[in-house]
């Protein structure tokens, strides 16, 4: 019951991942809020329903929580959306949805939440990025690789800046995940996912490629004072597949 007595806001909650993070921090005592464009059905201590694209929601969420929930000491910003593609191939709208998703709506959460995590005493923010922007990019998704660069910059920036007020911010970076971002992508491209996924797992040394709660756990230690001594960190979850 790491998070008994705690309280914490997920975005994109309603996903593959989002949804594991939900379950495990309430199983593990936390009050949750959640917030994603749809949060009907999903077993919570708060729904926040909006679009991570518009400022004022993005601006109002940790506020909004902590009201709902009585106090805020985690964040998990795990929203986010993938865009394919080189440059020339990126279009204005694919630029608008990646940066504001994936890079200003975290911004924003992060800039409203780290004052009132520090006025109740200090917080954890786990920022989720990928290993294409912790460490290295990948092919054909520059958008995607720049975005989670730049949140994978602002986490050790913020991880600096914010200790001293007892707020630890961390982020974890996933190699692929067994979710519907990556499965919708296969489907898309005429792949069957289920297949795909299984050829995915056999260029992975552990064998698979990773389920929601291997991200989760790694999450949750960050979130957790399990991890009180860590700030700024970038932590890799890719099964031993490293990105060159
Ligand atoms: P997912 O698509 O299942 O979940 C993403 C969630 O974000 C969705 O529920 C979606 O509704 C929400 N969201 C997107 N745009 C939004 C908006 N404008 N307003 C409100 N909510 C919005 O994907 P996932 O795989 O669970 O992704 C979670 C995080 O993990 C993302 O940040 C993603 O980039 C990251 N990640 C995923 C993988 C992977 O292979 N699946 C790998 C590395 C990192």
């Amino acid at each position: 019951m790491r998070f008994s007595g705690r309280n914490a806001l997920v975005t994109g909650a309603a996903g593959g991942i989002g949804a594991v993070l939900v379950e495990r921090l309430r199983a593990e005592g936390a009050r949750v809020a959640v917030a994603d464009r749809d949060v009907r059905g999903i077993e919570a201590d708060a729904h926040l329903p909006g679009d991570l694209l518009d400022p004022a929601y993005a601006d109002g969420l940790a506020p909004a929580a902590r009201e709902a929930l009585g106090g805020l000491d985690v964040l998990v910003n795990n929203a986010g959306v993938i865009t394919r593609g080189p440059v020339p191939d990126t279009s204005d709208a694919d630029w608008s949805l990646s940066v504001g998703v994936n890079v200003e709506a975290p911004f924003r959460l992060c800039r409203a939440a780290i004052p009132l995590m520090a006025a109740g005493g200090g917080g954890a923010i786990v920022n989720v990025s990928s290993c294409w922007g912790g460490k290295a990019p990948g092919p054909n998704h520059a958008l995607y690789c720049m975005t989670k660069a730049a949140i994978a910059s602002l986490t050790q920036c913020m991880g600096m800046d914010h200790a001293e007020q007892g707020v630890r911010v961390n982020a974890v970076c996933p190699n692929e995940v067994n979710t519907p971002m990556l499965r919708s992508g296969f489907a898309r491209r005429g792949f069957d996912p289920d297949t795909a996924v299984a050829e995915l797992g056999r260029t992975v040394p552990l064998g698979r490629i990773a389920e929601p709660a291997d991200v989760v756990d790694v999450a949750l230690f960050l979130a957790s004072d399990d991890a009180r001594y860590v700030c700024g960190a970038l932590v890799e979850i890719n099964g031993g597949k490293a990105v060159a």
